[in-house]
């Protein structure tokens, strides 16, 4: 008897755990199906998980360290454009193979597939738009396009963008990541260097201001041109900025370089960059100091005054 009351309970003991395990298992492959759906984000930094649609409403920065994932140039304009104020320009150029370059794959043949997989034509979004109500001529690099890479289209859509901004007298803000210049498209993508920065000195030239934003990464020819021409430069938090790449640079030099080498903290310390805003504040900083930066206006009365004393002389 009581040993088969010991044996009845060791068996609902048993079937306890079983069943403890089975459940377990369900629920964890629950999780790993809700992640992969999208439902859960796993931070990439300090592991914690969080609802897709938290971490959106934060902007993607992970809640518990605050690690900033990376956003999409859909994404980035929705979070600093006031609604229904956004005006893409130039939608239609598209990017060509004119060298016919070939890697792994023909160039043309990885250009088609990008664009299918992501729903964008090249690697950079521009248009107009409004920023707490002030006018803004924006452009957005997209890292997912062949690593933000610059071709021709990249140069020619911002180049087109900054005249635009210069003849409306607009401010220009780039929100910049990139592995630097389409090797594909070779000397017609390092060219582009050299056309943003012509396009960006005439309007440094009409006295208009100029911000990049550096998000992680930005490395290469954008470094080394429209990212760092900026009036004043502002970067994301642990952004990794830089030219040539780490490795690289610890191979030719055969030195280890230190921990905090090509983050926007150590850039910031050495004067490579003006400061360092969280994505969630960048809205309202980028506002306020086009806000600032605004021509000041002769008030109306004092056109007036000036118009009657115009026509005052005029009658004498
Ligand atoms: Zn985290």
């Amino acid at each position: 008897m009581a040993n088969n009351e010991e044996s009845r309970g060791l068996k609902s003991l048993f079937d306890w755990f079983a069943n403890r395990r089975k459940s377990g298992s369900t629920s964890l492959e629950r999780q790993e199906r809700e992640i992969a759906d999208g439902l859960w984000h796993k931070c990439s930094k300090c592991g914690v998980l969080a609802y897709t649609k938290d971490l959106k409403a934060n902007q993607m920065v992970c809640i518990e360290c605050g690690h900033h994932n990376r956003v999409d140039s859909d994404e980035r304009i929705r979070q600093l454009i006031d609604n229904n104020t956004w005006k893409p320009l130039d939608e239609h150029l598209r990017p060509t193979d004119p060298l016919e370059f070939r890697d792994r794959k023909l160039y043309s043949d990885r250009l088609r597939e990008t664009q299918d997989k992501i729903g964008l034509v090249d690697a950079v979004h521009t248009g107009l738009g409004q920023i707490n109500g002030l006018p803004i001529a924006l452009g957005v690099m997209d890292f997912r396009f062949m690593g933000g890479s610059m071709g021709s289209v990249v140069g020619e859509k911002l180049t087109r963008m900054i005249e635009q901004a210069t003849q409306r007298r607009y401010p220009v803000v780039i929100v910049c990541t990139s592995g630097g210049a389409r090797m594909q498209e070779g000397m017609l993508s390092l060219m582009q260097m050299a056309k943003i920065s012509a396009a960006l000195q005439r309007h440094k030239d009409a006295r208009l201001l100029y911000i990049p934003v550096l998000t992680n990464p930005t490395t290469g020819g954008v470094t080394a041109s429209f990212a760092m021409l900026g009036d004043i430069i502002l970067a994301e938090p642990k952004a990794t900025i830089g030219f040539a790449g780490r490795r690289v640079i610890e191979q030719t030099l055969r030195e280890k370089l230190p921990e905090n080498f090509q983050t926007a903290e150590d850039l910031l310390l050495h004067g490579f960059v003006d400061d360092i805003v969280p994505r969630t504040q960048l809205k309202n900083t980028l506002a306020q100091l086009i806000a600032l930066h605004q021509p000041v206006l002769t008030p109306p009365h004092m056109v007036l005054w000036e118009t009657m004393s115009l026509t005052s002389t005029a009658a004498e």
